[in-house]
């Protein structure tokens, strides 16, 4: 049985067990070939920067659920907010977000639009996050301004 999902190899690729690698054109080793995400054969050098990028992606879609998860708990601070837990929670996140993205510069161009938008909804969420904990705090202060 061959597998019929498996590339064909291009003729002469195949030569005293090398292989071409699919993404730089090296010859290697079959041996120290590796497959990619999209089934090629590849060389180890390709491989390990495939996985950097892949790491690399996930940790920027988590910075920007970061800023999200800000803004949800600020907007949730305003509805529900016992002994200002979501407050807490929202500036936590937000200024957690603001932070890893002040020392990761280098997200930013992986980021793309989910740069500016991990900013906004960080900011937002923190914003949102101050708006209960402000207006107690005036309270607080009519209070004692009225004794
Ligand atoms: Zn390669």
């Amino acid at each position: 049985m061959t597998d019929p999902f498996a590339p064909l190899p291009p003729s002469g690729a195949v030569s005293g067990g090398n292989i071409t690698c699919a993404q730089c054109g090296a010859m290697v080793p079959a041996a120290e070939a590796s497959w990619s995400g999209k089934g090629e054969q590849i060389c180890k050098r390709c491989e390990a920067l495939e996985t950097i990028d892949e790491g690399d992606t996930r940790a920027a879609v988590s910075i920007l659920g970061g800023g999200i998860g800000a803004l949800s708990l600020g907007v949730l601070s305003l509805c529900i907010n016992p002994l200002l837990l979501f407050s807490a929670m929202a500036i936590i996140s937000g200024v957690g977000t603001l932070v890893v993205l002040g020392r990761h510069p280098e997200y930013r161009q992986r980021m793309a639009w989910r740069y500016p938008v991990a900013i906004a909804t960080s900011v937002l969420g923190i914003l949102l996050a101050l708006v209960i904990p402000f207006f107690l705090f005036l309270g607080l202060l009519g209070i004692a301004m009225s004794a």
